[in-house]
C-alpha cells in the first residue's frame, strides 16, 4: 500500500508538472528457459522425502558455493566470443571487498560507468579528460591518462587494460582508484 501511495504521489506530481509519462509493462520471468528450469528443479524437490540427516550449514554452504561457481565457470568458458572474456577468464566472487568496490570493479572491467556513459541518457556530448582534453573513458583513467601516471606507478605498471585485470590484484586496482578523484564518480 505504501509503495502504491508513493507511486501515485510521484505520478501525479510529475503529470501536473507537464511531464509525459509512459508506463511500460515488464514481463516476469515466464518463458525464460533458465528460470523455468530452476523453478521446475526447485519444485521437484518438494516431493522428495525429508531426510533426518543433520548437516551443519557451515559444511553445506561451501559445497553449494563451489558447485555453483564450477557451473558458472563452465558456462563462462563457452563464451569466448564475449568481449569481456579477455578481461576476466575466471569467474569468482570478490572476497573481502565492499559492495561498492565490487560494483566499481565490475564497471571498470566492462568499461561502462556513470561518469563515462551517463551522457548517452541525457543527450549530451561525451565527457573529456580535463587534463588531456581527449574523450574520458575507463581505459583512459586506468592506463592512459598522463595526469594519473604518478599515482598509477605507485600501484602498478601495465601495458593494457587486459594486462591490468590479468596480472594486478583487485584490491590494488581499487587502492589506485581511491587515490584518484574518480573513485566516487564512476
Ligand atoms: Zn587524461
Amino acid at each position: 500500500m505504501g509503495i502504491l501511495y508513493l507511486f501515485f504521489t510521484f505520478y501525479t506530481h510529475l503529470a501536473n508538472s507537464g511531464k509525459i509519462i509512459i508506463l511500460c509493462w515488464i514481463p516476469s520471468h515466464v518463458n525464460i528457459r533458465g528460470n523455468e528450469r530452476a523453478d521446475t528443479a526447485a519444485k521437484s524437490a518438494l516431493s522428495l522425502p525429508i531426510t533426518n540427516m543433520k548437516l551443519p550449514a557451515c559444511e553445506l554452504i561451501p559445497c553449494v558455493s563451489k558447485f555453483c561457481l564450477d557451473e558458472w565457470q563452465d558456462i563462462w568458458d563457452c563464451c569466448k566470443g564475449n568481449k569481456l572474456h579477455t578481461h576476466c577468464l575466471t569467474v569468482k566472487h570478490s572476497k573481502n571487498m565492499s559492495c561498492y568496490d565490487s560494483v566499481l570493479l565490475n564497471r571498470l572491467r566492462i568499461g561502462h560507468s556513470r561518469l563515462t556513459h551517463s551522457y548517452l541518457l541525457y543527450g549530451d556530448g561525451p565527457p573529456t579528460c580535463q587534463s588531456c582534453g581527449i574523450p574520458l573513458t575507463v581505459k583512459h583513467i586506468l592506463v592512459e591518462c598522463s595526469n594519473l601516471r604518478a599515482i598509477r606507478e605507485k600501484h602498478f605498471t601495465v601495458s593494457s587494460v587486459t594486462d591490468l585485470f590479468k596480472s594486478i590484484d583487485n584490491h590494488t586496482i581499487i587502492n589506485f582508484m581511491k587515490e584518484t578523484h574518480f573513485y566516487h564518480q564512476l
